[in-house]
């Protein structure tokens, strides 16, 4: 059994010249597909020296082929997409193409492709042995529908890699955990009545936030009733209120389920400091779940797979998946931030506020805090009453 972390090159994904064409069409600077934050994030880990050790293995990206693609997406979008990355076409709405987080860019069909190679390898590569985990950075495009974009997300990687895994190993389960800050709506959908593959979605849910869907009612249908699962937070959740939800809510249901591979879409936009989304997490959160999901994978003999998600505050997400990343990989962090980082976010006018791997303490105020607490305990003890039973679990 191999001892090493895959982490997926990113070179031919970074030479693709298409975000450069898309940051000359666009006035405003999209908040996922931008140079900046793919640079940002991914030299932090090679600053720090993390990408040198030898329990990392670097593996480079790949385009998926269109067989993969269609393991989730219609033909027809599939093509679209491909047409649109060259030169546009008239069915634009129709596929939710051409918006404001979906936009139509040179290379695009490539970008979102890689994203689904990579997801593909890290998957299989995990599940052959050839390695003990793995993590693709800027995966996790969990809101793409099988002939729809969304969100940033054109093809959704996760669920093609976890169709894939499922069609070579029919008998083993996986567990989808989703904590980005958004509902993993894309993600849902494609296992709604898949008893196999239980998704757990923790995320804002407020008015007008996107995508408005994942209430805890949203529990799967048919043979797959009890394995959706949806954990639904005010915004203003702290540390403290989210771990009450990680302890009470997911951690006994994924005992209960018991999977062979888990699949983990980090998503660094719960962060206090991300300027799409309102939870208040610190860095000592995303630590913490770490370390948990890695020790549950590691008791139950399990494997894992991780994807970065969303986060767009660059710094605090390069931060947060490094942070992951030596922690899958059992790679020690150095103890504060390398000068030749600092000085690449400063170049790109980013702001550091610390010199290592923490934020200063968040605790909401005593009286927002009480009805936050209300509300993540009504969402607790909704999960608890309505799928607990399902799954033999006392309360
Ligand atoms: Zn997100």
């Amino acid at each position: 059994m191999s001892k090493k972390t895959a982490l997926f090159d990113p070179k031919k994904f970074l030479n693709l010249y298409g975000l450069d064409e898309l940051e000359r069409l666009r006035l405003e600077r999209n908040p996922f597909w931008n140079r900046i934050r793919f640079e940002t994030t991914w030299q932090l880990p090679v600053m720090a020296e993390i990408t040198d050790h030898s329990n990392i293995e670097l593996v480079p990206m790949r385009l998926a082929t269109r067989e993969e693609l269609g393991l989730f997406h219609d033909p027809s979008y599939i093509e679209t997409i491909e047409l649109f990355g060259n030169q546009g076409t008239a069915f634009a709405s129709r596929f939710g193409l051409d918006t404001e987080s979906c936009p139509v860019f040179p290379q695009m069909d490539q970008y979102s492709n890689y994203l689904v190679g990579s997801a593909i390898d890290a998957v299989m590569g995990v599940a052959s042995g050839k390695y003990r985990n793995a993590f693709s950075f800027f995966g996790g495009l969990h809101h793409a529908l099988e002939s729809k974009a969304g969100g940033f997300c054109y093809y959704n990687d996760c669920v093609i890699a976890i169709k894939k895994y499922r069609e070579e190993y029919p008998n083993k389960r996986v567990l989808y955990l989703d904590t980005d800050v958004h509902h993993g709506d894309g993600t849902q959908h494609a296992f709604y009545d898949d008893p196999n593959v239980m998704t757990i979605s923790v995320h804002e849910l407020s008015m007008g936030f996107y995508p408005g869907t994942g209430r805890v009612e949203e529990i799967g249908s048919g043979d797959g009733e009890g394995y959706n699962v949806n954990i639904p937070l005010p915004p203003l959740t702290d540390d403290h209120e989210y771990w009450r939800v990680f302890e009470d809510a997911i951690v006994p249901l994924w005992l209960a389920f018991t999977p062979d591979f888990v699949f983990w879409d980090v998503g660094a936009d719960a962060h206090m400091l991300d300027p799409l989304a309102d939870l208040m997490l610190t860095n000592d959160t995303y630590n913490r779940m770490s370390k948990t999901v890695r020790q549950l994978v590691e008791l139950s003999d399990g494997k894992l797979a991780v994807v970065g998600g969303g986060g767009y505050n660059p710094v605090s997400t390069a931060k947060i998946w490094t942070m992951v990343l030596a922690d899958i990989a059992k790679v020690p962090l150095p103890s504060t931030l390398p000068a030749e980082w600092i000085r690449l976010c400063q170049d790109f006018d980013l702001e550091i506020k610390r010199g290592g791997w923490t934020d200063r303490p968040f605790r909401t105020e005593e009286e927002t805090f009480v009805n936050i607490r209300r509300a993540v305990t009504d969402s607790v003890s909704n999960v608890q009453n309505l799928l607990f039973p399902i799954h033999g679990i006392e309360k």
